[in-house]
């Protein structure tokens, strides 16, 4: 008879259990650089004033209106992914125009790249390698291994000059098997913050074309990067307009802030229209077995947000606040470490991009912040940089020097 005493401990998820242990702590002064979740400068999480506008005007429409609770169909709600590509692909590759893309509204980020690498499995074959970025955000791997996908890494961080490894990830594009598939971070790369730039994306894009590459975009941070959402999908346009039939995975957690509601869009560039929704037969086949149809609310205050013009013009300036907070906080968190009389180089800190910086900590070191300062972040010395304030700055910067000099 099978019993659960078999069933062993599992650990704890790298990040989310930092987060209890922080939870514990006691002492006045500790500092969560482990979640990548916004904080603004008190640091309290933030709810974006467009989105409590958008809430509200939801609401206002009256139960028996547009704020029904109603099941959406399997894969969500129109306005919503007609929003979220355009926001997402611009004009690009007149996609959108030719009816070329199949959209579902999905479980978030995580949802979106889990479907995909459930599509690969069961459309492109468990054989063929996925190949990540190494490093990359944790969850990828499981969530790839969980959907029996092969899964292969390439060259990306060059931890000497603590930036792109750019002539490693070319060749290791060369040297996959043909028909591999690729995952990138479109823009924001987790947990480095470094991003190529638009000509080395043109490179890797005729590198990958070459070769018959299949693309896989994970776009988590649009507009949170630079501040400005369609800088930020740069690289993923181009990709487009350059004729890659890419699978896109849209997070609206941290731009939105809106992390629990679960907003995401999955987006499949087809060759068609008649493909595309080939395609989304499909895609709804994989869904509706998994979780029916997805939550509604969150992705009823994105469309809003992103439909009504006021609305979309206020994000756009929320949005940007975010980013140049922790844009911010990387110089002051710079020039205090400079101020403790630092000698270690720390442009990285200003030069990486998005919510995380990859400190150069060791896991030595991290532990040491952990156990004699009470800073927790993950043990591959990645700063959520969201979790630094003109507050906490100083004292953060004596503990990276004192641990680091
Ligand atoms: N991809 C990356 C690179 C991320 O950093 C995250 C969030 N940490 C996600 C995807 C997905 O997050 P969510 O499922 O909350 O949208």
């Amino acid at each position: 008879r099978w019993t659960a005493d078999k069933v062993p401990a599992g650990p704890a998820d790298p990040i989310l259990g930092l987060n209890d242990a922080f939870n514990k702590d006691t002492f006045e002064k500790k500092i969560n650089l482990g979640v990548g979740a916004y904080r603004d400068d008190n640091g309290k999480p933030w709810v974006l004033p467009s989105v409590k506008e958008a809430e509200k005007r939801l609401i206002e429409k009256g139960w028996n209106g547009a704020y029904q609770k109603e099941y959406a169909g399997i894969t969500g709600i129109k306005e919503f992914n007609d929003a979220s590509v355009l926001f997402a692909y611009g004009s690009a590759g007149k996609v959108i125009e030719e009816g070329r893309l199949a959209v579902a509204q999905v479980l978030s980020g995580t949802g979106g790249g889990r479907l995909a690498f459930e599509f690969y499995a069961r459309f492109v074959g468990k054989n063929v390698p996925i190949y990540m970025p190494d490093p990359t955000w944790a969850n990828h791997l499981p969530m790839a291994k969980d959907a029996g996908l092969s899964l292969q890494t390439y060259r990306y961080y060059d931890k000497n000059t603590v930036g792109l490894d750019f002539n490693g990830l070319c060749e290791d594009v060369n040297n996959a098997k043909d028909g591999s598939i690729f995952m990138f971070h479109a823009c924001a790369h987790n947990p480095t913050g470094v991003d190529p730039t638009i000509e080395q994306w043109k490179e890797i894009s005729s590198l990958l074309k070459k070769k018959n590459h299949m693309v896989f975009l994970d776009m988590a941070y649009q507009g949170f990067a630079s501040g400005d959402a369609d800088e930020d999908a740069r690289a993923l346009r181009m990709l487009v307009e350059d004729g890659h039939d890419i699978i896109l995975a849209q997070s609206f957690a941290k731009n939105f802030g809106l992390y629990g509601e679960r907003v995401g869009c999955f987006s499949m560039v087809a060759g068609s229209k008649n493909e595309a929704e080939r395609l989304l037969s499909q895609i709804k086949i994989l869904i509706r077995p998994m979780y029916s149809n997805p939550p509604i609310h969150g992705a009823r205050i994105v469309a809003t947000v992103l439909n009504d013009p006021a609305l979309n013009k206020q994000w756009y300036s929320e949005c940007k606040s975010m980013a140049d907070r922790i844009i911010d906080m990387r110089k002051l968190l710079k020039s205090n470490l400079e101020k403790e009389g630092s000698t270690r180089n720390w442009d990285h800190v200003v030069k990486q991009i998005g919510m995380f910086c990859f400190s150069g900590l060791n896991p030595e070191q991290v532990d040491r912040l952990k156990n004699e300062y009470h800073i927790y972040m993950t043990k591959n010395g990645r700063i959520s940089m969201a979790g630094v304030t003109s507050k906490n700055v100083e004292y953060l910067a004596h503990a990276m020097h004192q641990v680091s000099k």
